[in-house]
């Protein structure tokens, strides 16, 4: 059977693989899975975004769901107000950081987490076979419109950190939602946390003019000169959905997922003093070096921030993160969310009233280098196993891939969810080695394909 749903949800681009004929078919779908609502709606600000959304709802109310339209919001706004509306669940219209002519549908249960691989293969099979729930014209769904979603999600928000301590520091703050919904809450937060709030590409647009809706080194450097020029003390950016934030230093230099996240470890466990701590296999020795440092307990998971979340509730953690600049922040909700990462940073920011080019500079060092392979989806399996048995004398750690360790750090070699390559991860203790690793590792991995004749 062919699959809808991949890692986060289903994708494609707008018109051709994700038109208005699917979105109404995916809806019913949907609708037949959860029998009743309400289900909450929500979108990005993708420029498909409405004529799907539109056609998602008449897929749900045709097959006699209930529906409460969120207008344009965070996908963790709308994780959230599912949670606390008490709904059966939402659909989201986003394609989250994507390039602009993608969209998609996520579908999130009533715990505000993204359903179960289970779940998903249900409204598939709802799906493929054309088997929708049959109504008549009396318990056709009902509609209504709420547009205090944003308002609910930031007050939450507002009670995880200590306002009037941000508030003491007077941070001065560059906000960077690259035209997309993080633009409707970050900058009100900080404002309201009495930062002096600075913002570029904050206008919602769904072309994305100022940069592609990724928040990485690349397509930041509006961000990094801004931060830098105007003498802010930190700069904040979201991908296309909020559900991710990265940083900027005072002096401009972009910071990578996993030196943040290390950084809200570090604050989160001196205030808990203990608690379980969720990041995939991935991210960098630094978080493990931190998390044994303030007393937590490391749990790794596969790559997949719907496996992280699932995680983190599971085994009630305090938070969780991805080097892509996940957070997730478990007193507030289990899956990531870029607003409370963002204030979480200001709050720790205030807490130790530092620069934070001097907090990352306290963080272990390592050096990582990432490549990826191409090689069709039919031969990785039978690519993993053969370097399983050319790794035999290896300590491996295999919860996603082959993670092994040398003396000199660690390789990991895993088959991407989403596209037809190998990704190659490799960290060490200096940058020679990292890049000697490096080469060890993408050797072995091309060895393996030529005698898999790949
Ligand atoms: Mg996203």
């Amino acid at each position: 059977m062919t699959r809808l749903f991949g890692t986060n949800g289903i994708r494609g681009v707008a018109n051709i693989d994700m038109t208005p004929e699917f979105a109404l078919k995916i809806g019913k779908a949907i609708g037949t899975h959860f029998k009743k609502g309400p289900i909450l709606v929500g979108s990005d600000a993708r420029v498909s975004g409405l004529m799907l959304k539109n056609s998602v709802i008449s897929g749900l109310l045709s097959v006699g769901v209930n529906i409460i339209d969120v207008g344009l919001a965070p996908t963790p706004a709308v994780q959230y107000a599912t949670r606390m509306l008490q709904a059966r669940g939402a659909v989201i219209i986003t394609a989250s950081h994507n390039p602009p002519e993608f969209n998609g549908v996520k579908v999130i249960g009533s715990d505000g987490v993204e359903v179960s691989a289970i779940e998903e293969n249900e409204i598939e099979k709802i799906y493929f076979s054309n088997n929708y729930a049959t109504v008549n014209w009396q318990s056709i769904g009902w509609y209504e419109r709420r547009s205090d979603i944003l308002k609910i999600y930031n007050e939450s928000i507002i009670r995880k950190v200590n306002i009037g301590l941000i508030k003491k520091a007077s941070l001065k703050v560059v906000v960077d939602p690259g035209n997309g919904v993080g633009g409707l809450v970050t900058p009100y937060l900080t404002t309201l946390a009495g930062c002096e709030t600075i913002t570029i590409n904050s206008n919602l647009d769904g072309f994305f003019p100022g940069r592609l809706p990724e928040p990485n080194d690349e397509s930041l450097s509006l961000l990094k000169k801004t931060v830098k020029e105007a003498g802010g003390d930190i700069g904040i950016a979201h991908d296309g959905d909020a559900d991710r934030v990265v940083f900027v230093d005072e002096k401009g230099n972009f910071i990578t997922g996993d030196k943040s996240f290390a950084l809200l470890i570090i604050k989160t466990l001196s205030k808990f003093k203990k608690g379980k701590i969720v990041t995939p296999v991935a991210t960098s020795n630094i978080v493990k070096d931190v998390v044994e440092k303030y007393g937590g307990q490391l749990i790794t998971t596969k790559v997949g921030s719907v496996i992280v979340a699932r995680k983190l509730q599971e085994v009630k953690g305090i938070i969780g993160g991805e080097e892509n600049g996940g957070i997730f922040y478990a007193p507030h909700q289990y899956v990531r969310d870029g607003a409370m990462g963002a204030m979480l940073m200001l709050e720790y920011l205030a807490e130790t009233e530092e620069p934070l080019s001097k907090l990352i500079e306290g963080l272990p060092k390592y050096y990582q280098v990432k490549k990826k392979l191409s090689c069709p989806d039919v031969f990785k399996e039978k690519l993993l196993n053969k370097l399983k048995e050319k790794l035999r004398n290896y300590k491996i750690d295999s919860t996603d891939g082959l993670k092994i360790y040398v003396e000199k750090g660690w390789v990991l070699i895993r088959a991407s969810g989403t596209e037809p390559i190998i990704r190659c991860y490799i960290e060490s203790y200096t940058k020679k080695d990292a890049e000697q690793l490096s080469k060890w590792g993408v050797e072995l991995v091309e060895e393996s394909m030529r005698e898999l004749n790949v």
